[in-house]
Parts: structure tokens; C-alpha cells; sequence
């Protein structure tokens, strides 16, 4: 079950990392385009003492951005834990910090829609990276034109992530090339670790209840890496947008037919509407984390700590280990 997280490594992704970058920004917008970006990545002219400035735009992100810049870069995360990518507005706090930063690493894929407007509204010149470059995505199950952005949900793209945010801050700050090195390569051991814990958890669900219903189609390259099925949303394409009566009555039907024992809801978006299904059908309400981590003192400070967390919530709700008599944890 070892995994290949080498496949994407190495610094010829920076060639091609801002024009498609580029692509992303012109299909998730059809206003007229606003991000230009340079053709290379280049090092940047830092004073003495002055240390490379590096914008993330969500958590998930800004989190891996960190594992691998440490102490050598200086990190402004824009989402704050809690709020949702899809649904999200530029404060003009991060139009400054934006404005100053260096180099922008965002998700890519379509999943940061306030980017144009915020890239058009930051002004000033800097290199905007897609940590997701590389990794063949996988399509939206309900607008199949569209990439899934939740790319976050198989651990070995964010591997991917790793190699990308390495190969960048390395080039934009070679003085520190080996400190983002050392930091990129034991990251990726815990990386690989996660994903073997992963496996081995999943393992001990019977095969048969490996059945997801959550809030939003979040979980596709979860399902696809590690081996559950999507049975249905509540949201049928993003929490933006309201499901009908008739989504609902399908899903409950879809629940009832299945025999899925929960309903997954998650930390950015209002409950209410996961709520109603979980009760009408009579099934356990689960909470996970999706697009955000949690904030301070939640225990899901991190990527890490967000993957063990929904792991762990999965598994013991599917292998029924509340009130099926069977478990004893
Ligand atoms: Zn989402």
C-alpha cells in the first residue's frame, strides 16, 4: 500500500506553474482577465535580514506552505479558520497583504473564485502558484467541465503540494534552498505515515458500509484513493447553492436504500439542512472539517490534525461502533 509521492517532484513543474495558473484564473472567471503573471519564477532581491513574504489563501494551504517556508519565510494566511473557500471575500487586509507579498500559493483548480477580484484589486506584480500543478484532477460530478478542487482529500496530492511549495520558495530564496529541503523531506515522511494510517483505519470498515453522504461533493479523491463510495450531498454542487425539494427526496431515498448509517456535515457551512436529512431518515449527524481548519484550541490545527480528525470520525460512524453493539471505543 506504499505510495509514490515522487512522481511530480522536481523544479521543471516552475515552467509551467504560472501559465496554467493563468488558465485556471480565465476559466473560473469570465470577466476579462486580470492576472497576468511572470513567465519563470525568479530569486528575490532580499535586504539582509529581511525574510521572503508569502501569501496562502486558505488554511489547508497556508498550513503545508508552512511546514515547508518554517521559520525562513514570514506567512500570511487570508481565510481565517472557520470560513468557507467557496463562499469567500477578500478583506482589505489581504489586498495589502497581497499587494506586498512576494508570491501568492493558492489551491488552484477553481476552488479560490474571490482570486480574480482579489488579484485585481491588490494591484502591484507578483508570482501567483498553484500548489495543485501536476495533479490530474478529477472532474466535478455535477459539472463535469468543471476540475474538483478538493484535491486536499487524497494525501498523496499533497504531496504534490509539498514538492511544488519546495521547488518555489527554493527558487524565489535559494539562500534557503536547503532549509525548505530538510523541511519539505520530513514532511513528507509524516505525509506518508498519514496515508498509511489511512489505509489501515479504513481497512477495519466492512467493505460494505463504505458509503459517504456528506454536506458538498468535498470527498471525491477521499472516496477514489481510498476506497468509499459517494452515495449522494446534501448540497449537489457547492453550499452556495441551494439543493431542491426533490434533490432532498432523492438523497433520503438514496439513504434509506443504501442503509448508510450517517449523514456528514461539516465546519464551514451552516448544519440546518444536514440536520433535516440525518432526522428524517433517522440516521447519526457527524461533523467533519472540509475546506477550513479549526480554529486555536480545536484540535484540528493543522492538515494533519484535520485528515486524523475526519478519518477517525468516518470510520468509527461507518463501522457502527456507536449503539451496533459491536465496538468498544
Ligand atoms: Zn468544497
Amino acid at each position: 500500500m506504499r505510495t509514490t509521492p515522487q512522481r511530480h517532484r522536481g523544479n521543471r513543474v516552475l515552467s509551467v506553474v504560472i501559465g496554467l495558473v493563468t488558465v485556471y484564473l480565465l476559466a473560473a472567471c469570465t470577466s476579462a482577465p486580470t492576472a497576468t503573471a511572470e513567465p519563470t519564477l525568479t530569486p528575490v532581491p532580499l535586504a539582509e535580514g529581511e525574510r521572503l513574504r508569502v501569501v496562502a489563501t486558505t488554511t489547508v494551504v497556508g498550513d503545508v506552505v508552512a511546514q515547508v517556508g518554517g521559520e525562513a519565510i514570514d506567512l500570511t494566511v487570508l481565510l481565517q479558520p472557520g470560513e468557507d473557500p467557496h463562499s469567500y471575500h477578500p478583506r482589505p487586509s489581504d489586498l495589502t497583504a497581497v499587494a506586498e507579498a512576494h508570491v501568492l500559493f493558492v489551491n488552484g483548480l477553481g476552488l479560490e473564485a474571490f482570486l480574480d477580484e482579489t488579484l485585481r484589486n491588490a494591484g502591484g506584480d507578483r508570482p501567483v502558484v498553484s500548489v495543485s500543478e501536476g495533479i490530474t484532477p478529477r472532474r466535478h460530478p455535477r459539472n463535469p467541465d468543471q476540475p474538483d478542487s478538493h484535491v486536499w482529500f487524497d494525501v498523496r496530492n499533497v504531496m504534490v503540494w509539498v514538492d511544488n511549495i519546495e521547488a518555489a520558495l527554493s527558487t524565489l530564496d535559494p539562500a534557503n534552498a536547503d532549509l525548505y529541503g530538510a523541511n519539505a523531506a520530513a514532511y513528507r515522511e509524516e505525509l506518508e505515515a498519514l496515508d498509511e494510517w489511512i489505509v489501515e483505519q479504513v481497512a477495519t470498515v466492512p467493505e460494505e458500509n463504505r458509503k459517504l453522504v456528506t454536506n458538498h461533493p468535498a470527498f471525491g479523491y477521499f472516496a477514489d484513493r481510498y476506497g468509499f463510495e459517494q452515495v449522494g450531498t446534501v448540497y449537489p454542487v457547492s453550499p452556495s447553492a441551494e439543493p431542491s425539494a426533490q434533490d432532498i427526496a432523492q438523497l433520503e431515498e438514496a439513504i434509506r436504500q443504501y442503509g448508510v448509517p450517517a449523514v456528514f456535515a461539516e465546519n464551514t457551512v451552516n448544519p440546518a439542512l444536514a440536520q433535516q436529512v440525518a432526522q428524517d431518515t433517522g440516521v447519526a449527524l457527524v461533523p467533519l472539517y472540509t475546506g477550513s481548519l479549526g480554529g486555536p484550541g480545536s484540535g484540528v490545527e493543522s492538515y494533519i490534525d484535520l485528515m486524523r480528525y475526519d478519518v477517525e470520525a468516518i470510520v468509527s460512524a461507518l463501522r457502527g461502533d456507536v449503539g451496533a453493539g459491536g465496538g468498544d471505543e
